[in-house]
């Protein structure tokens, strides 16, 4: 049994509405093998984790999962329930998994949920789901893993896991920022965040956002600088100088008078910060261990505090206590420090709350000052210093002092952080009493400010030690979107089989007319404010994620396709608009789809996706399509319904109008707005541009479903239509109906590549010209199962008696001349009078067409890749017709 691949599913997906993995797994020797094929295996399971007794699996009540090991189950399934447990047993927060069947015996895809903060670059999923493969080999084996042994295998997966985690302090800003809705997109395994979409969207790289200012931090980053500028502005600092030589040192010793301060002047979190110091002697070697520039201060008195300043407002503040420990009058000062570490509260660095306490060379210097060494016993209750820095980096805790905080130490710190112009400022001060009022500054400070720390860690107050924990994740999200935003732009997605790019152009086109900035992603690349920037198929979920982060955005128009939704999710967590245009055969036999059922299942998820209080636009012609309206999670949902069709008559449009709903529809040869009883003209369906007067009646019903969409993103109805008028669909969606001419034969080329587009585009040819003046150069997707590329043969067949069959250069992992083979043999079984021939690419194709075709006459030219096509067509003199037929 062996992992063969595994992907990721960014977003929501066809499984889950949070983020996933898919491993594929090959049970090899273990295939076809079922747990009651091996005595004593559950057993035996149960003992190595016992855990999984409370898994529910199908059965949905605890021992569901024991149930089926005892009845017989296969081993990918018993993966899958191991990975979740020891997920759960390293403190991984998922419950979902799922283990199905694939194409191929023996291969199984275990899908499971991922952590929504985990990084999509994460290696945890595949280490924990290695270690459960394991595991589940030497149950089978044997006796299975000693408890030691699985002990340290978790030991070392928490570890990895921790290593990639966000601290506490940007998970508490994600929380947050998810608590009110906002979608929060965390960089590779940085604490580098994005909050928000589009021109609402935020960053921020811990305690720091986009906006606090550079040079605010610099400032803060000199603690010479920042000491001077709060001393002019009256703000009660420690006297003191920048010293870059010992002799400096000692100079400002002889001048601020002992005991004085040595710390590097550009440092942080209390590295090489020597207090108490009184002779020149001190002085000079601690301005040494500096190696550098350094600061020499008078030491203020009393207790060290931190204020947390967000947006000019005090929202937190702790008292922060030096690392100690109290003696028992038995253990040595080592073993006291070894018991404090052991809180699980204390990791390294600050991945967790609390910081370990490392004895090294400043603390012996400090116990030394107190006559003891790391051997030495302390009495009971005895306290014993370890470091005279109260930074939480080096081992400190903290006590919440927030509501003491004195109305006077308030304004100072709103102050301090206003001088210095950081928008999140931690501000360090030593006061006797953070609750009593600041003494009047006359002559040098006593006590007042220490420093004014930019990106402030947010430990102390999400997790002090004693007191209340305070929400400052929110105070500072509450701070980046004021006024309860939730940081979203609208957001429509589009799918369905045919049209999804002609409907997308379409809506950025009609919201571009109402003055909105829209970014929009289609098969033919990534579209913002009208500019191409990137030539791709784009619709997957990283393409989303470039139109949802781009500053410049103001709605987001995102096609949103079969293919990247099954193998990477979704790159959104909700829209405000779905668009499902219609559902047929494509794509069969494709990532485990088989049916039409298995596609609208697909599809589906982008009707599920849209808010409560959205809008789903959905065909109502298209009885999969209705069928979608049906499903639980779509109706639940409170979405607003709104269909869109060509026949007025039918019966599910004219019930949805009674009950008083909302459609766009065709009726009277019109494109109309009908709500309830009511019915607003728009159009005439004549002059739905690229429609032909008409004829194409596919593209009237996309017009109808991009107005529909329009609308529900707040386009304004006024200038709507003159809008839609102004569609040149041979500019704005060329290669899709778009029409040319040869002198008198017309040539129409569509990019249809399955039966219902080719119907569609064939119905329009035989409206214009009639069925025997059509001649086509036809190619076919080789990657679509036989009985697909039979249908589309038919489909031909019926409507033509003239074809030139081609194939692509990339025959997508045909055998040269199969697609073309199996085509000809179709639509000669259908039609055997057929005129075929086969040419040898697309320029011999349409060179071969257009040979065939008579004057007046028309030929289609199916295409594989646009930009080649055009060059070839303006090669031959093939120019556009502006629409009108030959
Ligand atoms: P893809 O799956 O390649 O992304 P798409 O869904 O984006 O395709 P379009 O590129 O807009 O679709 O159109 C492709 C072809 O589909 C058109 O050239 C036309 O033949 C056909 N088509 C477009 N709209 C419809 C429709 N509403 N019904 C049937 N066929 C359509
Ligand atoms: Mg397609
Ligand atoms: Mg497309």
């Amino acid at each position: 049994m062996k992992i063969e691949s595994l992907r990721r599913l960014r977003g929501p997906n066809v499984y889950l509405s949070r983020p996933a993995v898919v491993a594929r797994l090959r049970l090899d020797d273990l295939a076809g093998v079922e747990t009651t094929d091996c005595t004593g295996f559950t057993e035996r399971l149960l003992r190595a984790v016992p855990g999984l007794a409370e898994h529910h699996c199908a059965a949905g009540s605890p021992g569901g999962f024991i149930s089926r090991l005892r009845n017989g189950t296969y081993f990918g399934h018993v993966s899958e329930h191991v990975c979740i447990e020891l997920s759960q047993l390293i403190g991984r927060d998922v419950s979902f998994g799922r283990t199905v069947g694939t194409s191929e015996t023996g291969v199984y895809d275990v899908i499971m949920e991922c952590p929504i903060d985990e990084s999509p670059e994460s290696s945890v999923p595949r280490e924990l789901l290695t270690a459960a493969i394991d595991l589940v080999r030497e149950v089978h084996g044997g006796a299975g893993p000693t408890a030691r042994a699985l002990e340290e295998r978790l030991a070392g997966l928490a570890a990895l896991a921790e290593r990639e985690a966000t601290g506490p302090s940007t998970r508490s800003i994600i929380v947050a920022a998810r608590r009110r809705g906002i979608p929060v997109e965390r960089f590779d395994d940085l604490s580098l965040l994005r909050l928000g979409w589009g021109h609402r969207r935020r960053l921020a790289w811990a305690a720091m956002t986009d906006r606090t200012s550079a040079v605010g931090v610099d400032i803060a980053g000199d603690k010479h600088v920042t000491r001077r500028l709060l001393d002019e502005a009256g703000i009660p600092v420690a006297a003191g100088g920048a010293a870059e030589t010992a002799a400096d040192a000692v100079r400002l010793l002889d001048e601020l008078g002992a005991p004085v301060v040595v710390k590097p002047r550009h440092g942080r979190q209390g590295r090489d910060v020597a207090l108490h110091l009184t002779t020149a002697d001190e002085v000079s070697r601690a301005v040494d261990a500096v190696g550098g520039e350094a600061v020499v201060e008078r030491q203020l008195d009393g207790r060290d505090y931190r204020v947390l300043v967000v947006a000019g407002e005090v929202v937190a503040a702790a008292e922060r206590v030096a690392p100690h420990v109290t003696g028992d009058g038995r253990a040595t000062v080592a073993e006291l420090v070894e018991r404090v570490n052991a809180d699980p509260r204390r990791g390294p660095g600050h991945s967790r709350v609390l910081t370990r306490i490392d004895l090294d060379e400043t603390t012996d210097r400090v116990l030394s000052r107190q006559g003891r060494t790391r051997e030495s016993v302390p009495e009971t209750g005895e306290t014993v210093r370890l470091r005279e820095t109260a930074n939480l980096s080096t081992g400190g805790t903290s006590r919440d002092v927030t509501d003491q905080v004195h109305p006077d130490v308030t304004r100072l710190c709103q102050r301090v952080a206003a001088l210095i112009g950081l928008d999140i400022a931690g501000i360090d001060l030593r006061l006797p009493d953070i609750a009593a009022a600041l003494p009047p500054c006359d002559g040098p400070a006593t006590s007042g400010v220490i420093e004014v720390n930019a990106v402030p860690g947010l430990r102390m107050h999400l997790a002090p030690v004693h007191g209340r924990p305070r929400d400052v994740g929110d105070a500072i999200v509450r701070a980046m979107f004021p006024g309860g935003s939730d940081g979203r732009i609208p957001a429509v997605a589009i799918t369905g089989t045919n049209g999804k790019t002609t409907v997308a152009r379409l809506i950025a086109h009609l919201l571009s007319g109402s003055g909105m900035r829209a970014g929009m992603t289609s098969t033919d690349g990534v579209v913002i404010d009208g500019r191409t920037i990137q030539v791709a198929d784009a619709t997957g979920p990283r393409s989303a994620q470039m139109v949802l982060g781009d500053p410049q955005v103001e709605v987001a128009v995102l096609e949103t396709a079969r293919g990247g939704l099954l193998r990477r999710g979704l790159g959104y967590d909700w829209t405000d608009v779905g668009v499902i245009t219609n559902i047929t055969a494509d794509h069969l036999g494709q990532d485990g789809l088989d049916s039409i059922e298995d596609l609208a299942h697909v599809k589906a998820v982008v009707a599920e996706r849209v808010r409560d209080g959205g809008t789903l636009v959905l065909n109502v012609d298209d009885p999969w399509v209705r069928s979608l309206a049906d499903r639980p999670r779509v109706r639940a949902d409170r979405k607003r319904l709104v269909w869109f069709g060509m026949d007025p008559a039918n019966p599910v449009l004219t019930e949805h109008l009674a009950r008083g709903g909302a459609a766009y529809v065709l009726h009277d040869g019109w494109l109309v707005q009908a709500t309830g009883a009511r019915r607003t003209p728009l159009l005439r369906l004549a002059e739905v541009p690229g429609a032909y007067g008409g004829a194409a009646l596919h593209v009237a019903a996309n017009a109808l479903a991009a107005i529909a969409a329009a609308r529900a993103l707040g386009a304004r109805p006024e200038h709507l239509v003159d809008r839609l008028a102004e569609f040149d669909p041979s500019v704005e969606n060329p290669g899709r109906g778009t029409l040319f001419r040869l002198g008198d034969v017309s040539v129409f080329v569509d990019y249809a590549h399955n039966p219902a587009a080719l119907a569609a585009t064939l119905r329009t040819l035989h409206r214009l010209w009639g069925a025997e003046r059509c001649v086509a150069a036809v190619t076919l997707p080789g990657d679509r199962r036989d009985d697909l590329l039979a249908a589309s043969a038919q489909i031909l067949a019926d409507g033509l008696t003239r074809v030139v069959l081609y194939e692509d250069h990339d025959s997508r992992g045909r055998a040269p001349g199969e697609v073309s083979g199996l085509v000809e043999r179709e639509m000669r079984a259908r039609r055997p009078q057929l005129t075929a021939i086969r040419a040898d690419g697309y320029r011999d194709a349409v060179t071969a067409a257009l040979r065939m075709a008579g004057p007046g006459e028309v030929v289609l030219v199916i295409y594989e890749k646009w930009a080649p096509m055009r060059s070839w067509l303006a090669e031959l003199g093939v120019t556009p017709a502006g629409g009108t037929p030959v």
